[in-house]
């Protein structure tokens, strides 16, 4: 079934990871795809063979070079995407990076940036298409690629952390505000997820041993188990929710460190 057939849905840092396999499963349900990238086009290129593979019937693809934290990038990626496919039905905020180090040692340009892509870029790109959408005067919908980390703390990690935080906020605030006009807003909060920003554990078996005994369903998810909660939302079958994030990460909200009863 396509559920998303013939919706327009611009998707940000689509040349890899949950992004690109976000691309792969909405052209699979019939949409077609803004696949944003930054720097060279190999991956962006490589999510659009993919999704071309994937289609089972019609749909199209552009690719859209742009850095979502740049004001001017994003306004031009949105005239690309229209001038491309005539209007905006979806937007999903994917694009995100982490630089991790010690707080007390954390320098503030790598704070800065963390905050410019995470969370600067997923306002600048929202504010475009809410101004589409209410242009267009037939809803829309944006979806935020949050992480479990939206609530859970993570030492080393203060700036992506609060970047995930303050996604929350950006969800529920804007889904609040523009509600009236037929505008849904959701996260989606991943846990440990098999992609490119994990290389750190995921081909070292003794640290991916270590990550997964932290995860209740005792394993790291794969992108697509993601894409598919987000073509869910994208969806009409998720037309009454708003507002809400959706953590899909194999219990690791659920304080796993409480399996065992050690308190009464
Ligand atoms: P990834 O590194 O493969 O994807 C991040 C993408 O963002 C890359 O394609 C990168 O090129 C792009 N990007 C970075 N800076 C950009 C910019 N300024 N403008 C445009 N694009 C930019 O890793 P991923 O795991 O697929 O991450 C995607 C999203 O999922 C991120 O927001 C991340 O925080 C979130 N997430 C991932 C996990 C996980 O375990 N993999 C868990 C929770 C949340």
């Amino acid at each position: 079934m396509e559920r998303l057939k013939g919706k327009n849905v611009l998707i940000t840092g689509a040349s890899s990871g949950i992004g690109q396999a976000i691309a792969i499963r909405f052209a699979q349900e019939g949409a077609n795809i803004g696949i944003n990238y930054i720097g060279g086009p190999e991956g962006a290129e490589q999510t659009q063979q993919q999704a071309k593979t994937a289609r089972v019937s019609d749909g199209r693809e552009v690719l859209l070079k742009a850095d979502v934290s740049n004001e001017q990038d994003v306004k031009a990626m949105f005239d690309a995407f229209t001038a491309e496919f005539g209007s905006v039905d979806v937007l999903i905020n994917n694009a995100g990076i982490q630089k991790p180090s010690p707080s007390d040692q954390m320098e503030a340009a790598d704070f800065d940036r963390v905050i410019a892509v995470n969370l600067r870029g997923p306002f600048l790109c929202s504010r475009e298409a809410l101004r589409h959408f209410l242009k267009q005067g037939k809803g829309g919908v944006i979806l935020n690629n949050s992480s479990v980390h939206e609530i859970i703390p993570k030492p080393h990690y203060v700036s992506y952390s609060v970047t995930k935080g303050g996604m929350e906020n950006m969800t529920k605030t804007l889904a609040l505000e523009y509600a009236d006009r037929g505008i849904r807003v959701n996260a989606v909060g991943p846990g440990a997820i098999v992609t490119p920003i994990n290389s750190a554990w995921i081909n070292n078996e003794k640290a991916r041993q270590e990550v997964e005994s932290h995860i209740p369903l005792g394993r790291a998810g794969e992108a697509r188990e993601i894409a598919s909660v987000f073509a869910f939302l994208a969806s009409d079958e998720a037309s009454y929710i708003t507002g809400q994030t959706v953590f899909a990460c194999g219990g690791l909200t659920l304080c796993p460190e409480f399996r065992v009863a050690w308190s009464s």
